[in-house]
């Protein structure tokens, strides 16, 4: 099928890329004569694994080109994505213009030639789909077009793409949500992602299909619930990282051990062990905006959404929580020299927006620190967008440990798990290392000299390693229920 995909940022590129690497001929288009240019000459503007290696492959299946006005190719194409950004405005409502602007620039582009299919990607609030069809209506008007002439419907599909493995999340997607209003969009929305569906494309060797991926299931829906289907999914995932960072808090309350109790609940297959790592909270360009945004809606409706409320504020203080641990080895944070391990808001992606870092780095500064960062991929986006923010961007860990007085691991890239601890240590005024993402085994950091702390590590005191169970002394096992002893611990495990 022919394709246009209107926004070539992580949502965008990896569409087009994707769809074009099933066969499908796909024109990416951006308001953003600089990331065109980029993307034309083989450049991409943004990290994400694969997509350099996908692009090429893409070239020679179906084709794909770059675009910077995107009316010659909507009227050439059988379907249209829109996938510009929907940040928060000020209060907390999404900022459609990008989505606006777009609708009506299809609108002007249409032509009585043939039946286009409009496919909402951005995540937009409940009922965008009438005002995208209404706004392409408008954008015809101006331009003339005459409305009666013009054929086309308009679909949600909604991403739900993690940064750092978009593509394998595209090729091998747990689902595929599509919303209309009428049973020959969802024929040709099934047509495009055949391939998918039935898995039936032959995997890039530098992503295999998974063992036992088999048909990926299509869910066809209300324009509306597939719209909410976005918000819910994402209010969901961020309440469960909430919860466990609660959970971590009141372990450290207790004596428990949040890796121990995430593992304990998340077997439980009701519940599911992923999303419960306990850590300096969740951030990146979706759950926030994405909360906001429901709870607007909500609001709106006269319906007050307390657990959504719940789970904002529990991120908010989880952030600051990394201050405390700070002020608790160092007392005083003035003048101190604080060295983050990781800026992007998670592993293996160059976004930084509502990273944690942005929030530590800040507080830290405000009061009265020094804070250098170092992050093997997010510093040259970091510095660009921050331009206010007094970090001292460090090319490497051991420049950041350089006289340091504590370390925080805010991101956990692989580099980081894989630290040589005592060559680190060494090289710190104050050998402090605070593990917001409990990456790091507390008996090596011990070992390596390091005053050591993590996220809802309550027995972090007297436990060596949480792997190695028999290790727990008396005052350990004291804490935990006599009918359950080292056999109760060990299932933990
Ligand atoms: P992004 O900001 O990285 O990219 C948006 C792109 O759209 C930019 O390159 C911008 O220049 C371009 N653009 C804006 N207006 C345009 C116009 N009128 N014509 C052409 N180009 C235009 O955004 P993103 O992260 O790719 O997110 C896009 C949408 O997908 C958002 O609604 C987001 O909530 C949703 N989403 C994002 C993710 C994610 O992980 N990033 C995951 C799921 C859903």
């Amino acid at each position: 099928m022919r394709v246009t995909v209107i926004g070539t940022g992580y949502v965008g590129l990896v569409t087009g890329a994707c769809l074009s690497y099933l066969g499908h001929r796909v024109t990416c288009v951006d308001s953003d004569p600089e990331k065109v240019a980029a993307l034309q000459a083989g450049r991409v503007p943004i990290f994400e694994p694969h997509l350099e290696d996908l692009l090429i492959l893409a070239r020679e299946r179906g084709g794909i080109d770059f675009a910077e006005t995107l009316a010659g190719p909507v009227r050439e194409s059988d379907v249209i994505f829109i996938a510009v950004g929907t940040p928060a405005s000020a209060n907390g409502s999404p900022d459609l213009r990008f989505l606006e602007a777009a609708a009506r620039s299809i609108g002007a582009a249409m032509d009585a030639n043939r039946q286009r299919v409009i496919v909402n990607k951005s995540t937009v609030p409940i009922g965008s789909g009438n005002l995208v069809e209404s706004l392409i209506r408008d954008g015809s008007a101006a331009a003339s077009v005459d409305p009666a002439a013009i054929r086309f419907g308009v679909v949600s599909n909604p991403e739900f793409l993690q940064e750092g493995s978009a593509i394998a999340n595209s090729l091998y997607p747990d689902r595929i949500v599509v919303g209309a209003e009428n049973a020959e969009m969802f024929a040709l929305m099934e047509k495009l992602y055949r391939p998918i569906i039935e898995q039936t494309f032959a995997a890039p060797a530098f992503l295999p299909r998974p063992a036992g991926q088999s048909r990926v299931p299509f869910v066809a829906t209300a324009l509306t619930s597939a719209e909410m289907i976005k918000y819910a999914a994402n209010a969901f995932l961020a309440m469960k990282i909430s919860f466990a960072n609660e959970m971590a808090n009141i372990c450290e309350k207790v004596g428990a051990e949040i890796t121990q109790v995430a593992r304990g609940i998340g077997l439980d297959a009701r519940i599911g062990g992923r999303f419960l790592n306990a850590g300096v909270g969740w951030g990146g360009s979706c759950f926030g905006k994405d909360l906001q945004a429901l709870t607007h809606t909500a609001l709106e409706y006269g319906y007050r959404p307390l657990l959504l409320e719940a789970t904002q504020e529990v991120n908010r203080q989880q952030r600051q929580i990394v201050i405390q641990k700070l002020q608790e080895k160092l007392f005083v944070l003035k003048g101190r020299t604080i060295g983050l391990l990781g800026l992007a808001f998670k592993p293996d992606t160059d976004d930084l927006r509502d990273a944690p870092s942005l929030t530590i780095a800040a507080r830290l500064l405000q009061m009265g620190a020094r804070v250098r960062a170092y992050d093997p991929i997010a510093m040259s986006v970091c510095r660009q967008q921050n331009p206010d923010l007094a970090i001292q961007y460090c090319g490497s860990v051991a420049e950041l440990a350089g006289g340091a007085d504590a370390l925080v691991l805010v991101t956990e890239w692989q580099e980081f798990r894989t630290l040589d601890l005592s060559a680190v240590a060494q090289l710190m005024a104050h050998p402090v290392l605070i593990d917001g993402r409990n990456q790091i085994d507390p008996a090596a950091a011990r070992k390596a000299g390091f005053d050591f702390s993590a996220i809802g590590h309550g027995l972090m005191r007297e436990v060596s390693s949480v792997s190695h169970p028999r290790r727990v002394p008396e005052a350990a096992a004291r804490l935990i229920p006599a009918d359950q002893g080292k056999s109760g611990l060990q299932r933990l495990q």
